[in-house]
């Protein structure tokens, strides 16, 4: 297949991607009318849901109007799955139409599925298409797909890759040491995977005498499923040990493998807004915030058939930029900086464990690894962080964990009531993805996780 609009240049789309504002405003509103129109006809989810609410899709006069429309949750998927058929009352098409379905990961209770007609999964592979040839990717380029295929939403967007013409090997979770047999002997220059793997795998290079940067050819890294790929720090150690770029991606596996990506300038991630809408709300009270506050992402598709997306509440945490960006793309940028599973309240303060990986990765007198512990002591939430001396004894324990103290204070609002240092090398090097949050809590976990 070839791209619908023979890129030639910088863009994989330049009509859709520098489409100025105004004319996204249009384009959306057009989409979204028809979407809450098609979910209504076709859902029998939906028809309930808005019939209860007391609205009409003719209701949505302007994009603004979206913020009256109800929510969906994970837990409405949950429900509505197998209702009336395999598919559920959230599907809009009879299975026959569906041709592929992915599950989520199940981190949050019972997968659930996604459904794709074979218009979605095609639209599903341009966008990735247009995120890669963003990122750099051109037809001369081998790219190794070093993500999982079993059932996960991000294992087809290979075929976003092929579609652009690079020469594509499937790796899939292949054993690290077979992995970095491909990377040498195949000399890939483009891989996909997460930041703690990328941080895993680089190291394991050096401990086999293999220095990525001289004898490997990985120019760019996408990372996605873990905050790592925009955290400065993070990216920047990651680039350091690779001599590559790193790229933050960001996918859904209730809507694209990825959704949005950085580009050349790494502020923030491009999203989709051909394919999605974005809003951010209040996390306690669900009211819409204004473009750049901070809030829970909320997206609705504006162009699925298998199963619509209607005012999402995803649980990331993060803000929407809506100015034009350096690159010249129009397209919203967004940054997700936190999850709100994971936010606890220590003495009235939000922490998020995504601000005590910016501030242990910028501080370096750590190796940057680190475990968080969230424990509740006389019915009060308090947090432990534990990290790693990277200065040979140099510099004191004691030392080290007053630093980390000072800068945790700083960054987060509240210190840690412990910071427990240990020699170089004692932390679990993570493999896929790295679990370095403990959470003991069991009266103080915030409001938002008791639906999950
Ligand atoms: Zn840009």
């Amino acid at each position: 297949m070839t791209a619908k609009h023979a890129p030639k240049g910088k863009y994989w789309d330049e009509k859709i991607e520098t489409m100025p504002r105004e004319h996204i405003r249009e384009y959306q509103l057009r989409l979204l009318q028809e979407e809450l129109r098609y979910a209504y006809d076709n859902a029998p989810y939906y028809k309930r849901s808005f019939d209860k609410a007391g609205i009409s899709p003719s209701d949505l006069g302007s994009l603004g109007d979206l913020k009256n429309f109800p929510f969906i949750d994970k837990k409405t998927q949950r429900d509505a799955q197998g209702v009336g058929s395999f598919l559920g009352e959230l599907a809009a098409v009879p299975e026959d139409d569906v041709v592929f379905v992915s599950t989520s990961s199940g981190s949050t209770g019972v997968p659930t599925i996604s459904p794709f007609t074979r218009q979605d999964f095609d639209e599903w592979q341009d966008v990735e298409s247009r995120l890669f040839w963003q990122a750099g990717m051109r037809p001369s380029d081998r790219y190794i797909h070093a993500l999982n295929f079993s059932l996960y939403v991000g294992g087809p967007d290979v075929i976003g890759a092929q579609n652009l013409g690079a020469l594509c090997i499937w790796g899939g979770t292949l054993p690290s040491d077979r992995l970095i047999f491909i990377l040498k002997s195949y000399q890939p220059t483009y891989i996909w995977t997460s930041p703690s793997y990328a941080w895993y795998l680089g190291e394991t290079c050096r401990k086999n005498g293999i220095d990525p940067k001289e004898e490997l050819a990985i120019k760019r890294i996408f990372v996605a499923g873990e905050m790592g790929g925009s955290i400065p720090a993070t990216r920047a150690a990651i680039e350091a040990l690779w001599g590559a770029e790193v790229f933050d991606f960001y996918g859904l596996s209730d809507i694209f493998g990825a959704c949005a990506a950085q580009c050349e300038y790494h502020d923030g991630l491009h999203i989709a807004e051909d394919h999605i809408y974005v809003e951010t709300v209040d996390l306690q009270t669900g009211e819409l915030l204004p473009a750049g506050e901070r809030g829970e992402l909320i997206y609705t598709t504006l162009r699925k058939k298998a199963r619509p997306i209607i005012r999402f509440r995803t649980g990331d945490i993060g803000i929407v930029n809506l100015e034009k960006c350096l690159c010249g793309r129009t397209h919203a940028r967004i940054l997700v900086d936190g999850r709100k599973d994971d936010m606890f309240i220590v003495s009235a303060v939000n922490v998020y464990p995504s601000d005590i990986e910016y501030t242990v990765r910028e501080i370096p007198e750590v190796t940057g690894e680190y475990v968080v512990r969230v424990y509740e002591e006389n019915f009060t939430c308090k947090y432990e962080v534990t990290v790693e001396n990277a200065t040979a004894g140099r510099i004191s324990d004691g030392d080290v964990a007053a630093r980390v103290n000072n800068a945790l204070r700083t960054r987060c609002g509240v210190k840690p009531a412990n910071v427990v240092v240990l020699p170089d090398g004692t932390l679990e090097r993570s493999t896929h993805k790295a679990k370095r949050f403990i959470d003991e809590r069991v009266t103080t976990k915030t409001h938002a996780e008791s639906g999950k």
